[in-house]
């Protein structure tokens, strides 16, 4: 068995699309970053590249590299799962949490959680989603920004 953790943040941007888990999310500002800027799909991989000791996103897919440019997140979560496959391990569950005010997660969590599922190559089942705010505190609260964290859990196929 391995476990890894993944955390990342992103900043609010003005005429960007939100996207958490490939899920388009109507709110007036998207998050800013080189790819699509998918705080939850890069949790989620910085877990499992954790568990699998291969480094971090930064490494595998740098943003100083234009192929990344606007990317689907989403891709790049099954390119890691092709690796963490390559690598002789296969995906035992998966849980996220996104820290945000707003916009409410609810109604969408179910449709991030069978993306992250479908990019990973598993049944929804082992993928969890949930949200939490921080009460108005720190930069989520004061609504700058959505962070996100994820912990995988795997095991030796
Ligand atoms: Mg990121």
């Amino acid at each position: 068995m391995r476990v890894g953790i993944g955390y990342d943040v992103h900043a609010f941007a003005a005429d960007r699309p939100l996207v958490l888990a490939g899920v388009r999310v109507p709110h007036p500002r998207g998050l800013a970053g080189h790819s699509d800027a998918d705080v939850l799909a890069h949790a989620v991989m910085d877990a499992i590249l954790g568990a699998l000791r291969e480094g971090d996103i930064g490494r595998l897919f740098p943003d100083t590299d234009e192929r990344f440019a606007g990317a689907d997140s989403m891709r790049l979560l099954a390119e890691v799962a092709s690796l963490m496959r390559q690598r002789g391990f296969e995906l035992v569950d998966l849980d996220c949490v996104l820290v945000l005010e707003l916009p409410k997660i609810s109604p969408f969590r179910d449709e991030m959680r069978e993306n992250l599922a479908r990019a990973i190559g598993v049944e929804t089942d082992r993928v969890g989603v949930k949200a939490t705010t921080t009460e108005g505190l720190g930069f989520e609260g004061r609504q700058e920004g959505i962070g996100a964290q994820a912990v995988a859990l795997l095991e030796r196929a």
